[in-house]
């Protein structure tokens, strides 16, 4: 008789003390109420805990740094959360240029420590995200442009899949789940373990600069940054964002990979544009930059709140213009915000089908989010976000998948485009039974009658 799976590593059931810590994501919108929680310590407890879950029959749902920002991606009622936050080993190799991952590290530790060590990797601006979820979903970032998105960065990764196999993942080794993972979206093909990235020699400094203008400038501010970011020199990384209208915040920041007199020069059609109440500009070193962008943060937002966000390939016109300025006069939440990110250069470099990540066309990012505490509040900031995605639909493409959003029902295109297709094709290879499924997650294709081995060619 065959013996059935022990669960190894912290186990947390919902009668311990930490079960109450362990069901906290950083959105509490977020938060289930799972059956156990499994803290790995190694690839093996990952591997015992998907053995289990399947020899009991209980949905799985994968976690690293617990910044998922919409329900059921990391957590379910009922569940078991395998959960790789325990697992932050880093392997550095100067001489090849690489550094290998445990998937639990977050993003501020590891690229503080890298950049110790004089090497440059893609960050995004919140130090406390996980590498295990970012990295998979793309994982845009202030050196996109000369970087790359983090996922264009992974040459190799561990994975336990739907088996409980441990397996490695290259382009020598199960070449069509790399193709998958460098931006086909966590929990969808297995568990990664780690990751090996690409690391560069590190500028030793580097420009920084932010601006704020007064909130009612906003209608003009946008539309300069809009037309000027995504053409600007690709070594400038640049985000506008702009709160609700009763937080008053309208702000534009950016990090340069170059010397700051040279930045000046480039950011002086923004310097230009209305009356900002404060400009600066300062030359920092590498550590201090990371410092600015992603500063230290809590680990848990006590808000509440939901997001939707999009790509934009040719500017938006004055009547989205009106949708924005809209949703930030109406919403209620202080923290509510909109947020742009120049994208270009190293990132739309790579060709659409050659990683699963698609939008490779974009001038830039737009993400917008509604916050809320009362649980009254939530139906009508679920409206307001989806209807700001309606209202902007006309101008905009697509959707990120590390910023989902629950209300797109065509999610597979909208977040992989041209792509879907194969992914379901590997997805079918990897995991036919569906084993890692959630409420957006990849289906696999219908078995066609073809060889397996076929599946993960393009359409
Ligand atoms: C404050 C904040 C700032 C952010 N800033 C940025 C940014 O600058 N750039 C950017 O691109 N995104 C950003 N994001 C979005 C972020 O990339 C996603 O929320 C990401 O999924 C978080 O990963 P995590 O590991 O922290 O979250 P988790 O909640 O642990 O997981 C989120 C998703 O990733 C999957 N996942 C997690 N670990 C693994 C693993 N080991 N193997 C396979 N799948 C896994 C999960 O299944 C789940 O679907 C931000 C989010 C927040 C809340």
């Amino acid at each position: 008789m065959k013996r059935k799976t022990e669960l190894t590593g912290k186990v947390v059931c919902r009668n311990d003390p930490e079960y109450c810590q362990a069901r906290r994501n950083w959105n509490p919108f977020t938060n289930a109420f799972p059956k156990l929680f499994v803290f790995a310590q190694s690839k093996e407890d990952v591997a015992n805990a998907v053995k289990w879950a399947r020899e009991n029959d209980v949905p799985i749902r994968i976690r690293s740094g617990r910044h998922a920002l919409a329900k059921d991606f990391s957590q379910t009622d009922g569940g078991i959360v395998i959960d790789t936050s325990h697992m932050r080993q880093v392997k550095v190799d100067p001489s090849r240029g690489i550094a290998t991952v445990e998937a639990g590290i977050r993003v501020g530790p590891l690229v503080r420590m890298l950049a110790g060590k004089g090497f440059l990797a893609p960050f995004g601006d919140s130090s406390t995200v996980g590498i295990g979820g970012i990295s998979t979903g793309g994982g845009i970032t202030a050196i996109q442009r000369t970087a790359g998105l983090i996922s264009d960065n992974i040459l190799a990764a561990t994975l336990v899949d739907a088996n409980g196999e441990i397996l490695h993942v290259s382009e020598n080794e199960n070449p069509d789940l790399l193709w998958a993972i460098r931006g086909g979206g966590g929990g969808n093909f297995g568990i990664i373990t780690s990751y090996t990235f690409v690391i560069r020699p590190a500028p030793t400094q580097v420009g920084i600069f932010q601006i704020i203008w007064p909130w009612e400038q906003m209608d003009e501010v946008f539309d300069v940054w809009q037309r000027w970011a995504p053409v600007v020199d690709v070594r400038l990384g640049t985000i506008l964002e702009i709160y609700s209208k009763s937080n008053g915040l309208l702000r534009s920041q950016g990090i340069f990979l170059g010397h700051a007199s040279e930045m000046k020069r480039l950011i002086t059609p923004l310097i230009n544009v209305g009356c900002p109440d404060r400009v600066f500009v300062h030359e920092v070193s590498l550590l201090e930059a990371i410092e600015f962008w992603a500063p230290d943060e809590p680990l848990f937002d006590t808000q509440n709140s939901t997001w939707s966000s999009a790509w934009a390939e040719q500017s938006i016109p004055a009547k989205g213009i009106k949708a924005i300025r809209s949703f930030l006069e109406k919403t209620t939440g202080s923290e509510s915000n909109f947020f742009f990110l120049n994208s270009g250069g190293a990132m739309n470099r790579v060709d659409p089908k050659d990683t699963a990540f698609f939008w490779r066309n974009t001038k830039y990012y737009a993400e917008w989010d509604a916050t809320w505490t009362e649980k009254s509040e939530t139906r009508e900031n679920l409206a307001l976000v989806e209807k700001t995605r309606m209202r902007l639909q006309p101008y905009v493409t697509g959707s990120y998948v590390n910023v989902p959003d629950l209300s797109i029902k065509d999610y597979g295109h909208e977040y992989y485009g041209g792509n879907f297709d194969r992914l379901r094709r590997v997805k079918a290879k990897y995991d036919p039974d569906n084993v890692f499924c959630f409420i957006q997650s990849i289906p696999p294709a219908p078995y066609c009658g073809c060889d397996h081995d076929d599946w993960e060619q393009p359409v």
